[in-house]
């Protein structure tokens, strides 16, 4: 059987064509990877559909499936996650994590309810209301965090009793075609089907008839295009897009205590998440002694592949990414930047930049506005609290934010005041798969995990009795 193949119907397949895949370590290719065609999705979508009505028939028999899903995935996470460093960089370690993670976000997803919710009884009626599914979901994935992301989706969306079909990035498809082979073995041929292929292949997927949601993780520009091409069939789409997130460092704060954590809310994955902190807004009185804590953090860095033990950041994932934050590099230069760790790119193979920490600009300059997605880090300085929220919301992103303070019952009253889906207070980034994620303004459409991201994979239905 070929080592990557894609899933469709139950069963592995391969493809006429093949695209490679870049170690971002190197810059080399170092597989190829299945490029699923028109006629092959038609298969993936009819093979959803016909899933679809048994699977939708029988939740109890839904739960003890993802249960044994989470049970073939978990042996299953050094080989998967072997894959996912090679093809998206990060340390190994990370990327078993993330495997486990996806295992562990699905044991706990499978338990969740469906409830049937009574509206009213008496001798005549009874009206009651369901969640029912919605039929053939598809699933699209980027490649920061390919293995979790696609879960969050899948968990909800099978358990729900969608039939899926999942699409991920063409950066990072090698590990999600694993991880779908690996739950094969408890699934009914058909309910998960993935398909990889580049972005045209994205496309198509949103097009087609047979989906009635568009799940999709990505970046902005994507999301809008996803909504435009949804909206005449009117299918339903959760969008969780890219996000500028503030921290906001307040004067009470001991910089020596924070600042290890604060930089890795920053940094972990090589900046490359959506819940990355993003910009630093610090108030005056300790921002110099932020920046040298900070900076005394990232001189400490091992950079490096993702295979070697020691590395603790890996590359860039991808030749566009990596142009794309040099290029901000350069304009924040431009704009007259100091770099008080970094500026200069590492002259060596594949995508590095060493963590960068960036003083000297503000509001205004590309870096602070746009979302780097990288280990690029402005810290900027601001008069009071005030004037940071002020600043930190004066934006189109509103995914997450955070603020650092030794008073936490100011912290959480200034973190209710951000324009966010997710507020932290002296950390960053904690996620849990009973709370629900989502973003506001650009960041997104809807909310993913919980009870809340369940209930966005179905539609309500009432049912009214005459007795
Ligand atoms: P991207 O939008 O370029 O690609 C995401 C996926 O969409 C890929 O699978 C791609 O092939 C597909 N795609 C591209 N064009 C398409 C089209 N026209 N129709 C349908 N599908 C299409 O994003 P990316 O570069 O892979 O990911 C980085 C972005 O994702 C960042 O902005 C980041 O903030 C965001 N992100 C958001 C979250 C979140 O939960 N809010 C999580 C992780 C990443």
């Amino acid at each position: 059987m070929a080592d990557h193949a894609l899933i469709i119907d139950g069963q592995a397949v391969t493809a006429d064509a093949t695209f490679p895949v870049i170690d971002p370590s190197t810059g080399e290719a170092f597989a190829d990877c299945p490029d699923c065609s028109q006629a092959q999705l038609e298969d993936a979508m009819s093979a959803a559909q016909t899933a679809f009505r048994s699977w939708a028939a029988d939740e109890d028999a839904r739960r003890k499936a993802l249960v044994a899903c989470a049970a073939a995935l978990a042996p299953k996470a050094d080989e998967i996650g072997a894959l996912l460093t090679r093809e998206q960089g990060k340390p190994l370690k990370d990327a078993i994590g993330e495997v486990h993670g996806a295992a562990f976000w699905l044991q706990h997803t499978a338990g969740l309810a469906l409830p049937v919710e009574a509206l009213h009884e008496d001798d005549e009626t009874r009206i009651e209301m369901r969640r029912r599914p919605l039929g053939v979901v598809a699933a699209i994935t980027p490649w920061n965090f390919p293995i979790i992301l696609s879960m969050w989706k899948i968990a909800s969306g099978l358990l729900a009793g969608n039939s899926m079909v999942l699409k991920p990035s063409p950066f990072t498809p090698l590990s999600s075609l694993a991880m779908g082979r690996a739950m094969q073995e408890a699934l009914p041929p058909g309910v998960l089907n993935v398909v990889a292929g580049g972005d045209e292949l994205g496309k198509w997927v949103s097009e087609h008839p047979a989906v009635r949601k568009i799940s999709f993780t990505g970046s902005v520009a994507t999301g809008k295009k996803i909504a435009a091409v949804a909206a005449p069939d009117l299918k339903r789409v959760t969008l969780e897009l890219g996000g500028n997130d503030p921290a906001i460092v307040l004067a009470d704060a001991d910089p020596k205590k924070i600042a290890e954590k604060l930089f890795w809310g920053a940094f972990n994955n090589a900046g490359q998440i959506c819940i990355a902190v993003k910009r630093i807004y610090a108030e005056e009185k300790i921002y110099q002694p932020l920046v040298d804590a900070l900076a005394e953090v990232a001189r400490g860095v091992v950079v490096g592949s993702g295979l070697e033990p020691t590395t603790q950041m890996g590359p860039i994932n991808n030749l566009p990414q990596y142009e794309r934050v040099k290029d901000l590099i350069g304009s924040a230069r431009q704009d007259g930047a100091t770099f008080v760790t970094g500026g200069d790119v590492p002259d060596r193979p594949g995508y590095f930049v060493d963590p960068t920490l960036v003083t000297g600009i503000e509001d205004g300059s590309r870096l602070v506005d746009e979302e780097q997605f990288g280990p690029v880090l402005p810290i900027i300085p601001v008069r009071s609290a005030e004037d940071a929220i002020e600043r930190a919301n004066a934006s189109h992103f509103g995914l997450g934010g955070s603020i650092w303070t030794a008073d936490v019952d100011r912290g959480v009253a200034l973190a209710r005041d951000l324009e966010c889906g997710t507020g932290w207070v002296n950390q960053h980034g904690a996620l849990t798969p009973f709370a629900p994620f989502g973003g506001r303004k650009w960041s997104g459409i809807g909310y993913e995990n919980g009870p809340w991201g369940l209930a966005a994979f179905t539609e309500l239905q009432v049912l009214s009795v005459a007795k």
